[in-house]
């Protein structure tokens, strides 16, 4: 055997297992990862020709066969290997995401012109013989004409080293030198083989080099999303990142099914994730039809967002086909009856849209913002929106908000059905920012939330409401205590009772006087939240559970908390129009009244409703129906005019 095989030996296998390997962390997503296989796949045939033409060629087994047989794998040895290289180019363009400049044809042309004149030299050489010859007395000779497949190799590697330089910016060193490494092993294999034609170094070169790039570059935890197997959330910020920087025009389908938590929890992760599947995969066929190139992202809980290298693409045409795909594989699932319920955003880049968190925002927030009856919107059309760029500007606001102490407590007059007369209050904070004017809480406290800013909020609020209390003796007022909204991460905080009660030293406040609302969310996350409630039960301070009936209600998890009150959230009262509705209303206060809490209705709106809780034997009302929430000051008038007939408020006010 001729030693200088060895090398194509080891080679062998480890083109083998990287491509088993491939296949095995499902590195199938995406141009990138087809190419990277396509690359796997032509090194490993070029290997396999090396072998073949290497051993037939001086073996006298092979007889008449030996000389043809070895022409023919020389011939797809050099195929192969040269293609390579051209291949290998374009992994950088899409590994990159530079992919668009290859959609110029004038661009396609230009890069395809060294390989084209390799294969002509190729064509050529059976009947000239001027690249290379094989004869039974020579065997492999090179011939003067060799030099054109080199060098159309060579300017391959040139065009690569130079792309990957200018892509520098977009990538991890790391990654970037694990591609780099490529052309470091395979130019070095070249010279050295040029110099040592018997010693065969260049394929386990570039197989070694490809092994470094599977590690380093081609991550599935990175890019590949481990519950639904389709490019994840953090592949599309990087691409998005890509095309920020390049300023490549493409059009973004974000597709938000507004109803997929829902739906994951009735058909289980198992079917949610194929019925997740079959949409993409559908989305990704409408591609192929459309002759447009795609690449797919999913986000959890269902959002797909597909980034077209077509930026003039006729989105709005392909989106009853996606919606009747939604409609087909809801008939496939069938006996579930549930079905995923979608939106679509069309977003152009750039066209008026340049910066990357804009874009994130509009995925995400689009479908809120959109008419209910519609299932697409151009983003144009939600990007000019104030509430869009309230949004897209919370970030500046809340810095604003905080630095120029632009909070400010409002309160909401709550109604006892027993005493007639308000009774009690709930302190909702309201943001006055300079450049929107007045801000909901239900915008900035989530994002105030997620930005790890809700606890010196949060202790303002505390803190307004307890001077609020020491300054004006709510009992004159006639109001017996204040309710306070906690966000789960005050409740969780250990601070939370030290906090209180130094509040109440400074203010003189006592704990009956302060109601702490709390929400379904944050129950028993942990023992802090369970210590902190114990804890504040027992200096006085009493609890209400806020927005019951939203999310998934649960009367034991109710029972079992330390509370005074619960709060029925408005969407149970919206709904009261409809004998169901009723229904549920009554059966809801009946169990609450068993386990001996007080109720409170919110968002009551009119007096039919207001009669109707109050023959069901509701305690407490608040909503617009007697008053919104008001600013300190007005909210005071409000109870002068409205607790008057309390008697204790007359006598005081005798009194002065
Ligand atoms: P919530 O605690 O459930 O507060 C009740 C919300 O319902 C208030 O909205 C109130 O204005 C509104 N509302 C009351 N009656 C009616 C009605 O009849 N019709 C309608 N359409 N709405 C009514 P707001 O003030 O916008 O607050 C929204 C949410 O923001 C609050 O919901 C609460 O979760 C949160 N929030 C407000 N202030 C604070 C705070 O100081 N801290 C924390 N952590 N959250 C707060
Ligand atoms: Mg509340
Ligand atoms: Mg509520």
């Amino acid at each position: 055997m001729n030693s200088v095989l060895y090398f194509d030996y080891i080679a062998l296998p480890l083109y083998v297992v990287l491509l088993y390997s491939t296949f095995a962390r499902r590195m199938t997503k995406g141009r990138s990862s087809r190419l990277f296989i396509l690359v796997l796949l032509i090194s490993v045939t070029a290997t396999v020709c090396d072998i073949g033409m290497e051993s037939v060629i001086r073996n006298p087994a092979f007889g008449d066969i030996r000389v043809p047989l070895a022409k023919i794998f020389a011939y797809g040895y050099f195929l192969f290997h040269n293609g390579t290289g051209f291949l290998y180019y374009l992994f950088i363009y899409s590994i990159t995401n530079t992919w668009y400049v290859l959609r110029k044809k004038a661009n396609t042309l230009l890069i395809s012109i060294p390989f084209a004149v390799f294969l002509v030299a190729l064509v050529l050489n059976p009947f000239t013989g001027n690249c290379f010859t094989i004869t039974e007395d020579m065997g492999y000779q090179r011939g003067p004409h060799m030099v054109v497949f080199y060098a159309t190799a060579s300017l391959y590697v040139i065009f690569g080293l130079a792309h990957l330089i200018y892509c520098k910016r977009f990538l991890s060193v790391t990654k970037w030198l694990s591609l780099f490494s490529m052309y470091v092993f395979t130019y070095g294999a070249v010279m050295f083989q040029l110099f040592n034609p018997h010693l065969l170094v260049e394929l386990v070169a570039s197989a070694i080099s490809l092994l470094l790039i599977e590690l380093v570059v081609l991550r599935p935890d990175e890019v590949i999303d481990s519950v639904v197997g389709l490019m994840s959330w953090n592949a599309y910020q990087d691409t998005l990142r890509k095309i920020m920087i390049t300023k490549q025009a493409v059009q973004i389908l974000v597709i938000k099914f507004t109803n997929a938590r829902e739906v994951r929890t009735y058909l289980g992760e198992e079917r949610y994730v194929k019925y997740i599947r079959l949409i993409a995969d559908k989305a990704i066929a409408l591609g192929t039809l459309e002759k447009v190139h795609l690449e797919l992202f999913f986000e959890h809980p269902g959002s797909l967002y597909l980034i077209i290298d077509e930026h003039d693409f006729d989105s709005q045409k392909a989106i009853p086909l996606l919606v009747s795909a939604v409609e087909k594989y809801t008939q496939d699932l069938k006996g579930t009856g549930a079905k995923l319920d979608p939106k679509v955003c069309c977003i152009k880049f750039p066209d008026g849209l340049n910066k990357q968190r804009e874009i994130i925002h509009l995925g995400h927030h689009f479908a809120e913002l959109m008419p209910h009856d519609q299932v697409f919107i151009d983003a144009l059309d939600i990007n000019k929106t104030k509430e869009f760029q309230i949004i897209n500007n919370m970030n500046d606001i809340l810095t604003r908000a905080i630095k120029n102490e632009a909070f400010e407590v409002y309160y909401q007059p709550i109604y006892s059905i027993w005493d007639h007369k308000f009774i009690s209050a709930e302190a909702l904070l309201r943001l006055n920012d300079d450049r929107y004017g007045q801000i909901s809480p239900s915008a900035f406290i989530p994002e105030a939330e997620r930005r790890g800013l809700i606890l010196p909020i949060g202790d303002f609020v505390l803190d307004a409401v307890h001077k609020f209390a020491s300054q004006n003796e709510l009992e004159k007022l006639g109001l017996s205590y204040i309710e306070i909204n906690l966000s789960v991460a005050q409740c969780l905080e250990k601070e939370l009772p030290n906090k209180l009660t130094a509040l109440r030293n400074k203010y003189k406040v006592s704990p009956n006087k302060v109601n702490l609302e709390i929400t379904e969310t944050a129950e028993n996350i942990g023992n802090v939240m369970d210590d902190n409630l114990k804890a504040l039960s027992e200096q006085g301070y009493t609890f209400s559970l806020d927005d019951y009936g939203v999310g998934y209600s649960n009367i034991q998890r109710v029972s079992k908390l330390p509370l005074k009150i619960v709060k029925i959230d408005k969407s149970l009262v919206d709904n009261m129009n409809t004998p169901s509705g009723k229904s549920i209303m009554n059966n809801t206060v009946r169990m609450m009244k068993d386990i001996k809490k007080e109720l409170v209705i919110e968002g009551v709106e009119t007096q039919e409703d207001y009669e109707a809780l109050r023959k069901m034997g509701c305690d407490f009302i608040q909503g617009f129906y007697f008053s919104k929430p008001l600013p300190a000051q007005q909210f005071i008038e409000f109870l002068k005019k409205n607790n008057f007939q309390s008697e204790e408020y007359r006598l005081n006010e005798s009194q002065a």
